[in-house]
């Protein structure tokens, strides 16, 4: 598995006007448009910054997964992503050292990345994404 580098830190937010005047306004970081993953039940905004990105998450439906994790935690860091070459190969090889996936198979996520979780439970207790990006 060849990690390439951190793809983004993925951000609860109340609402993506709060995440924006923080983020946007006070720290400066430009603004690169948003996209709804509906499977997801979250829109996606991103704040592009060096090689990587600020990924702010807010849910578009109180069940939705981010609204859950919101209640349970609180906004702020919910998960780090990090980019790979080859997500089904990294998939194995994790799989094949006894990480708990989350997702066994790639799924789609915003602006056509493949992505798939790690369970917080094999990792020290942070969410892990990784993608991979054409
Ligand atoms: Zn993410």
């Amino acid at each position: 598995m060849k990690i390439l580098k951190i793809d983004h830190l993925g951000i609860a937010v109340n609402s993506m006007d709060d995440g924006k005047q923080f983020w946007g306004d006070v720290l400066g970081l430009p603004f690169e448009g948003s996209e709804i993953v509906e499977e997801q039940k979250v829109n996606t905004g991103f704040f592009p910054v060096g090689e990587s990105e600020v990924e702010l998450l807010e849910s578009t439906s109180p069940d939705g997964p981010i609204a859950k994790y919101i209640e349970k935690k609180g906004t702020g860091i919910q998960h780090i992503a990090f980019r790979v070459d080859d997500i089904e190969a990294a998939l194995k090889e994790l799989k094949e050292s006894g990480i708990r996936l989350i997702d066994e198979t790639p799924r789609k996520g915003a602006g056509g990345a493949k992505i798939a979780f790690l369970h917080p439970k094999s990792t020290g207790g942070v969410l892990v994404e990784i993608c991979e990006r054409g």
